[in-house]
């Protein structure tokens, strides 16, 4: 890397921090991010990128697990009142959010394309006091009291912002064109399939994407390509059975409760696969409305992973057989419905050494791993497989870092100066590959 573009990077971390900042404050969940889209749109239109945005952007119907009506109702409200503009919100209307943006240098070269994940999690941040959470300290924890980027998917969408500010900036000593993915619904794995079929990565040469943290690891350590991409299903399931007075005449009832909490005990019973590692975890289970009323009702949501996608399969196959099964004994009606599903992918060969020679001379990293396990699922293996498919380069970094708590925590946190190191490493790789 030129002195120059480091010492540009250098320039620009004060902008990186700022983004993360203000996205860290306002914190959207997957379909809703309303106010984030309009954020990081904002930046790209001053930068000559050109915008695709809501039905432009992705699929509508390759969406997975959009919230309900009333809740994009209501969170298109609160972007309202929070200044994104009418025009904006009429593109995104029904949970279209997530934005793509290209830049043509104008000069035959490579197709390149970035994809930075932007949603949050409802988790409610703890504030903690000042010594003990960095946001807190700094004053720009979460401002809503259920929402979190508890998984530094504000930091990945800094670090695009970064990407976009150096290829608009240095447009002239670059060639070949950029598309960059901002995007929406990774928890869960529900958006990265609807951008994927809108076709944005048919023709791509060289596809980037990668996640910030994952296991503590030092600021400048940056692992090449992960592997063990988790395949997964999301599963939203209500038992209805039918309600009786709970002294008077139990014998009339259907008790979902019952038939919910029976099937949670036996679909943590599946058996171990001895083809490799599965998961299963019911994550939430409401039931009933009163003490002497037999319920009649149970929502449940879960997830299947499997270290491949026939693993899961047969990890989400059995769930259902399971759910159905228990449903019947207790004689209530069950809905099962697949709200995300995610697939496998593993780490591409021969990145340790296109980095090591891309960040030569960089200052920022010191250490490429050559591959990580994952242990998790991730959307982007949509986009890293279709890449591949077609014969394109695909990777997935991780950028090292110490985390205050782990993914998904309460208190997690990680250390501002990876922003930076992704940085470089996105803009080396950008200069050695394209
Ligand atoms: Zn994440």
């Amino acid at each position: 890397m030129a002195k120059e573009t480091s010492d540009y990077i250098s320039t620009i971390s004060d902008s990186l921090i700022s983004w993360r900042r203000q996205l860290h404050q306002f914190p959207e969940l997957g379909w809703t991010e309303y106010e984030t889209t309009y954020l990081i749109g904002k930046e790209l239109s001053k930068l000559g990128f050109t915008l695709f945005l809501g039905r432009d952007a992705l699929v509508s119907e390759e969406r997975m697990g959009v919230p309900s009506k009333e809740i994009l109702r209501i969170s298109e409200t609160r972007a309202l009142k929070n200044g994104v503009p009418k025009d904006w919100l009429s593109k995104m209307e029904g949970g279209h959010t997530g934005l793509v943006a290209t830049l043509d240098t104008g000069k035959a070269g490579k197709h390149v394309a970035l994809r930075f994940d932007i949603d949050a999690l409802p988790i409610p941040e703890n504030k903690g006091s000042s010594d003990d959470h960095f946001p807190t300290s700094q004053a720009f924890s979460s401002k809503s009291p259920y929402l979190m980027h508890a998984c530094g998917h504000d930091g990945h969408a800094a670090i695009g912002l970064g990407v976009a500010t150096y290829l608009s900036t240095f447009q002239e000593e670059l060639s070949g064109t950029f598309t960059m993915l901002f995007q929406p619904a990774e928890e869960g794995s529900r958006g990265a399939k609807a951008m994927v079929e809108k076709g944005w990565l048919d023709e791509v040469d060289v596809f980037l994407s990668g996640h910030i943290g994952i296991t503590p690891m030092q600021i400048g350590e940056v692992v090449a390509s992960a592997h063990g991409f988790l395949a997964t299903s999301k599963l939203d399931v209500s038992f209805n059975g039918k309600s009786a007075h709970a002294g008077v005449e139990p014998q009339e009832g259907r008790n979902a409760l019952l038939a919910a909490a029976a099937a949670s005990l036996h679909l943590h019973g599946i058996p171990r696969h001895s083809d490799g590692e599965t998961r299963i975890n019911v994550g939430t289970l409401q039931a009933g409305s009163g003490r002497n009323v037999i319920p009649d009702y149970a929502e449940m949501s879960l997830e299947t992973r499997g270290e491949t996608s026939i693993l899961n399969q047969f990890m989400e196959d059995e769930a259902i057989r399971i759910i159905q099964q228990t449903a019947g004994i207790y004689g209530v009606e069950c809905d099962i419905r697949l709200v995300g599903k995610g697939i496998e992918a593993s780490s591409e060969l021969g990145w340790k050494e296109i980095l090591e020679n891309a960040t030569r001379s960089s200052k920022r990293v010191n250490k490429i791993i050559e591959t990580f396990p994952l242990k998790a699922s991730e959307d982007a293996a949509y986009m890293l497989n279709h890449v591949r498919d077609r014969g394109g380069k695909a990777t997935y970094f991780i950028f090292g870092t110490p985390l205050a708590a782990g993914h998904h925590h309460p208190l997690f946190d990680y250390d501002e100066k990876v922003l930076e190191v992704a940085l470089d490493v996105y803009i080396s790789s950008i200069l050695s590959l394209s």
